[in-house]
């Protein structure tokens, strides 16, 4: 077994273990292996080992990557997305983990309409308020999500994603797990036409497991399975 296929099972075994530790099904917990800066023969060796869906942060990384792997792969984009490259990932993204504002929206709402798809997205949420993340506020969450599923058709709204703060100790990210299963629970009590808080996107590399037991599920992870970025 090369040492990928080992990560990737070492992974999800830790991803059960704190499935299980919080009296959840493993099986209702998807793994989207963060392939951002890792080149297409280590991409490979992942998907041989059982991969079903990759993250990536980058518009053209992806580009060059989907040319060669393809459609066989879930992709999942996961970085900040500026407007101009909807274009280019419009159709071929099975959700979008970083809606954060309403110009985006407009924008992918219009690209989705041209090739008449719904296109899946994610509500970023800032739930630190670190003014180097992206995301919406917590505060400005409901009102954000009702407008977008107001105003734009073509957008399904499928759940939040969150990136917690750098810590020393994962326990310290905790609490922000747990507001954003808060604010993702609150937002499904009001039945909003359109959305259907299905995924909760939280937890990688240095603090998955805790991000499980706060109810992730589904978690993005790099490095653990691919190791240091280069
Ligand atoms: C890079 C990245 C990840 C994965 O990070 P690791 O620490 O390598 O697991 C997850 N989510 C987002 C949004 C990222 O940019």
């Amino acid at each position: 077994m090369n040492t990928i296929a080992q990560n990737l099972e070492r992974t999800l075994e830790r991803i059960k273990n704190a499935a299980l530790k919080a009296g959840r099904d493993p099986s209702g917990i998807k793994l989207v292996a963060v392939s951002k800066g890792i080149d297409v023969d280590r991409i490979k060796m992942a998907l041989e080992a059982g991969v079903k869906c990759l993250g990536e942060n980058r518009v053209q990384e992806f580009i060059d990557k989907y040319e060669v792997i393809g459609e066989d792969v879930e992709w999942h984009f996961i970085g900040h997305l500026q407007r101009n490259k909807v274009k280019y990932i419009i159709g071929k993204m099975a959700l979008i983990h970083s809606l954060d504002r309403l110009s985006l929206a407009e924008e992918l709402n219009k690209r989705a309409g041209r090739k008449s798809i719904k296109v899946d997205v994610l509500v970023q949420v800032n739930v630190s308020g670190e003014e180097t993340k992206h995301g919406v506020s917590l505060e400005k969450a409901i009102p954000f999500v009702t407008t977008v599923a107001e105003k734009y058709p073509n957008i399904n709204i499928k759940g939040l994603m969150t990136i917690a703060p750098i810590a020393d100790d994962p326990e310290k990210v905790r609490p922000y797990f747990r507001k954003l299963r808060l604010l993702s629970q609150s937002i499904e009590e009001r039945k909003i036409p359109g959305v259907k808080m299905e995924w909760l996107s939280m937890g990688m590399t240095d603090d998955f497991e805790v991000a499980v037991e706060e109810g992730a599920n589904m978690v993005r992870i790099g490095r653990a399975i691919f190791g240091p970025r280069g």
